[in-house]
């Protein structure tokens, strides 16, 4: 195991290049600061991340439907949602060595933290990118990229709410891209500034606020744990009244236990009736729906746990890596709950010869012709093939080796306890699919 937490973060971002998880933006091209691409392992594990998410939060539901909004909306969104105005963070310059902070992240707000400087005043300095909409560049053109993709919900909650007549209390999910001009990215994947989101909005009866917010609160931390997360890495943390945001009544934070410290995964907020009050003001088409109960118009309050996919993925990255044995026995694994595992079974012919690879290729062409990811690894030596799967978080591998050319046996090798067993080449598929069906996958 390396010897501090920070060497670790270095090491997952090693790890994460050369298995081909996540690579620097534009790196033949000194990269671009805080953006990043998901190779071919990581864009398995994202997308096994928002599956894992949609299943638990839209397709399992009776409750909740699905939505996508474009990123670019109509300017008067931002002016509604109160973004315009006060998606701010207070930005601080050294007079010394111009190094930039957040002053919210500063203890000492007058000293540089570098070099001990002397530090500007806060400027506020707002969070959303601009661009131009056709091909004037001029302020009625002005559009902006999402800062999240919540609004995209509101706007169209009438929309979703007739189209699927449904009934309060009920929730509206979506995934995708926002982007937010951070001051200080860092942290690897942690805080970019062109990320997705995985927000759900939670409408419901007003006086039903607390008992959902409490729902959410739970569902969502069992969640992380459910897809593989040690519960003595992630805590929920409640904002302190001077932390709420301008439209929220409560909120709590789902922190992980990073390497580089405590740091919010996911945020479960009280966002009242203030959305849906506010863009019936400012769009003029009122956002209540009838209540056939009271017999009156309402806004439902909301609840939304909003998640970030990029910062979800680190996390269970982060979770899965151990190193663990001795001498010939080390070996580096990603225990990923299987579910997740970009690629969930490997094939390996033990050598290259005497018909092994041919018997392998038909296995690997069933698995395939399942729908299950999987892989064929014919070159190396067996140790180090298992090796590159315990490190790409390959929870199974099918082995054809000299006996399988007798009986027509292969055997199977757990990634975790490295236990393995046989079973009738035919049924190999069989086998796999009950073994993830088992684990939850
Ligand atoms: P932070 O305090 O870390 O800036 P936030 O409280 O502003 O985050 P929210 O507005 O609640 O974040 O956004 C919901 C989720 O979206 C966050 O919990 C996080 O997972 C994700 N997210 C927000 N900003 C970023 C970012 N810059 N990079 C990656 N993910 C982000």
């Amino acid at each position: 195991m390396p010897d501090t937490r920070n060497d670790l973060m270095t090491t997952i971002v090693s790890l994460c290049k050369r298995r081909g998880f996540i690579f620097q933006s534009s790196e033949i091209y000194d990269g671009l600061n805080s953006c990043w691409d998901y190779g071919p392992l990581g864009v398995e594990l994202k997308r096994n991340v928002k599956e894992a998410w949609w299943k638990a939060m839209v397709t399992t539901r009776r409750d909740i439907v699905g939505q996508d909004a474009s990123i670019l909306m109509h300017p008067r969104v931002w002016e509604a949602s109160g973004h315009l105005q006060g998606f701010t963070d207070p930005l601080v310059d050294c007079r010394e060595c111009r190094s930039r902070f957040r002053a919210d992240h500063l203890e000492d707000t007058k000293t540089c933290p570098k070099c001990g400087g002397e530090l500007t005043d806060a400027r506020k300095f707002n969070l959303m990118f601009k661009t131009f909409m056709g091909p004037v560049e001029d302020r009625s053109a002005t559009v902006y990229l999402r800062p999240e993709t919540a609004q995209g919900i509101f706007v169209n909650f009438l929309n979703v709410q007739q189209a699927s007549r449904l009934k309060l209390p009920f929730g509206i999910a979506q995934t995708g891209k926002s982007f937010r001009n951070e001051i200080t990215p860092g942290n690897f994947t942690y805080r970019t500034r062109e990320f997705e989101q995985m927000e759900m909005e939670f409408f419901c009866y007003p006086q039903d606020d607390e008992h959902w917010y409490e729902y959410w609160k739970n569902e969502r931390f069992n969640w992380y744990i459910k897809n593989g997360i040690r519960n003595e890495n992630l805590r929920l943390r409640d904002h302190e009244k001077d932390e709420l945001a301008h439209y929220a009544k409560a909120c709590v934070d789902v922190e992980y236990k990073f390497p580089f410290g405590w740091n919010e995964l996911e945020g479960i907020a009280n966002r009242t009736d203030f959305d849906l009050k506010k863009h019936s003001e400012f769009s003029g088409k009122t956002l209540a729906i009838f209540d056939e109960e009271s017999k009156q118009h309402i806004f439902p309050y909301v609840i939304e746990p909003a998640a970030g996919a990029d910062r979800a993925t680190l996390a269970f990255l982060v979770d899965a890596y151990a190193v663990e044995g001795e001498g010939k026995n080390k070996r580096t694994i990603l225990r990923f709950h299987p579910a997740l595992s970009p690629i969930k079974a490997a094939v390996l012919p033990l050598v290259k010869r005497d018909g092994m690879p041919e018997k392998a290729e038909k296995i690997y062409n069933d698995i395939l012709d399942n729908g299950i990811a999987t892989f064929l690894d014919i070159n190396l030596s067996i140790g180090r093939r298992y090796a590159r799967q315990d490190e790409a978080g390959t929870p199974y591998c099918i082995t054809v080796d000299s006996q399988s050319m007798e009986d027509d046996t292969v055997t199977i090798r757990r990634r975790d306890n490295r236990e393995q067993f046989r079973v009738n080449a035919g049924s190999a598929v069989e086998q796999i699919r009950k073994e993830l069906k088992e684990a939850g996958a």
